[in-house]
């Protein structure tokens, strides 16, 4: 009885289910999600967030991937300090320029004030770009390509929400240079197809790449690539990772020269730089998560099949329950065996049911039930959980069915994404449409100049002329990029899409409301 009233007593205290919808409270559903999934854990810093091993797991499987994939580009890692004096944060002026409101200062040691107030890195051109400028002499010391795994602070003023828009956030950080311009943005497009993979075969979040505006590309670079991601719960999109072409700027204020083995002349190398954050992680549960909770591609699940001991009753003597759970060990074995990262769940504490919920709310791919009756049957039960389908397969073939099946839960999983996106992203050429569009919380490519001054009319204006759902907040549509398949051509006759503009579209861009 003691251990019943224990396991009862865990019970009262951790409501498993989720409380709310996600199509009623998404910001509710979210928070429950993260925290109930056991990935996150709230800390008394507004806008830090603790990292779980359920959540951090999810990270070690971008890294492995990404940081494999970087080095056979070439690319090697290193680490550079996270504190930045102001001397070098202000060498180049747009670029602090943008940073500057976010940039966290540490001002004190104790009880005494630093003779000079010590920022913290928001990223880190201007913590390297110095070593940068004694490393490379000569055309032999190119191309230099370095990444960093670590963190950054940006106290950033918008609301925050865990992942998402953190105040401290994981990422990793490329910085490379090179003697031409041709290599450089070589690079760019190479970095920015790896980060369209980490999403969409890792992640099963399908992306739109292309290319930021003027007004939003990053500030001091020549121009900025991007993956961007439909986000339908909210109608949102959300910059998934962005690769910037930094050109000549950041060598010219930080003196990075290499001399021309040709003309005997000092040149300015041509730089990049590109990073992915935490933020995937975030994205992956608002695309994936249902009302039962978050749902796991099985390439970044930490256990993609959860194996749970069924049938035991009252009536089940002491012998044949040791055999059931030792049937478990062994199918679970074989699976790991496999290479499926398989666990079993044999605390006797909590009866299937409980743990059936438990699983579902971490979002583990794939549930195998295994009762005395599937054992004399050589069977077991798969319940996927995505679909909630269930399959009975032959034990003997269990770890090339259970195989085939996380292939279709990532696959199909993708595929669901994919056609919600196909539906959401709009196209339009006037202006009362576009704010309708945008209403049905779609995201909308239209002809654009690609002025920063129009671009923020058509924020304001789309805030104000679209009839916003109640409750939600009164939010314009931004550009989120000019997408690279372009929905055709330009024609002579378009116009912006602003009804006040005078001025030539030059490209198809895509706007919505987004984070
Ligand atoms: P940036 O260096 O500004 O280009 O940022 C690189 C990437 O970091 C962006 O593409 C976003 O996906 C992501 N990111 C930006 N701000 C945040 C934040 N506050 N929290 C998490 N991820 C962020």
């Amino acid at each position: 009885p003691a251990k019943e009233d224990a396991g009862r007593e865990v019970k009262k205290v951790t409501r498993l289910g989720l409380e709310a919808k996600k199509e009623e409270n998404l910001s509710e559903w979210y928070t429950q999600v993260i925290t109930k999934a056991e990935m996150i854990e709230y800390y008394d810093v507004s806008g830090c967030y603790i990292l779980r091993p359920w959540s951090y797991s999810i990270w070690d499987e971008i890294k492995n991937f990404f940081d494999a994939e970087i080095k056979k580009l070439g690319v090697e890692n290193c680490y550079f300090p996270m504190f930045v004096s102001h001397a070098a944060l202000e060498r180049e002026k747009t670029h602090i320029a943008d940073f500057a409101p976010e940039v966290a200062w540490v001002t004190k040691s104790g009880q005494s004030d630093l003779n000079e107030p010590i920022a913290i890195r928001p990223t880190s051109e201007t913590v390297m770009y110095p070593s940068y400028a004694k490393w490379i002499r000569s055309h032999r010391d190119l191309p230099v390509r370095l990444n960093q795994w670590c963190n950054v602070v940006r106290w950033e003023f918008k609301h925050p929400q865990p992942f998402l828009r953190t105040r401290e956030f994981l990422w990793q950080e490329g910085h490379t240079a090179f003697a031409t311009r041709a290599e450089a943005e070589d690079e760019v497009f190479k970095i920015l197809d790896l980060y369209a993979r980490v999403y969409e075969e890792l992640l099963a979040v399908p992306v739109i790449k292309g290319r930021k505006t003027e007004k939003e590309k990053f500030a001091g670079g020549d121009f900025t690539t991007t993956t961007e991601i439909y986000i339908s719960a909210s109608g949102r999109g959300i910059q998934g990772a962005t690769s910037h072409h930094l050109g000549q700027n950041f060598s010219k204020m930080f003196e990075i020269m290499y001399e021309n083995p040709d003309t005997q002349e000092m040149e300015h190398v041509h730089q990049n730089s590109w990073g992915i954050t935490t933020r995937t992680i975030g994205v992956m549960a608002m695309v994936h998560g249902d009302n039962t909770g978050l749902v796991l591609p099985p390439r970044v699940a930490s256990v993609q099949a959860i194996v749970v001991p069924c049938g035991i009753t009252a009536s089940l003597s002491d012998a044949d329950r040791q055999s059931l759970i030792k049937s478990c060990e062994e199918l679970e074995n074989i699976l790991v065996q496999a290479g499926i990262k398989a666990k079993g769940d044999y605390r006797d504490n909590y009866s299937p049911g409980w743990k059936f919920n438990h699983w579902e709310l971490k979002g583990v791919p794939v549930r195998i039930e295994l009762g005395p009756r599937d054992v004399k049957n050589g069977e077991l039960v798969a319940v996927r959980r995505d679909t909630g389908d269930k399959l009975t397969l032959k034990q003997a073939s269990a770890a090339e069915g259970i195989k085939k099946l996380l292939e279709d839960i990532q696959s199909s999983l993708f595929a669901k994404a994919k056609k919600i996106q196909d539906e959401y992203v709009a196209l339009s050429h006037d202006w009362q449409d576009f704010c309708h569009q945008l209403d049905q919380k779609k995201i909308i490519m239209s002809p654009f100049c690609g002025e920063g001054e129009c671009e923020e009319k058509i924020k304001k204006d789309s805030a104000r002329d679209a009839v916003v759902e109640e409750g939600a907040p009164s939010m314009g549509a931004k550009s989120l990029c000019y997408p690279f398949q372009q929905p055709g051509d330009i024609k002579a006759d378009m116009k912006c899409i602003h009804p006040d503009c005078k001025a030539k579209p030059i490209k198809y861009c895509l706007f919505g409301r987004s984070y």
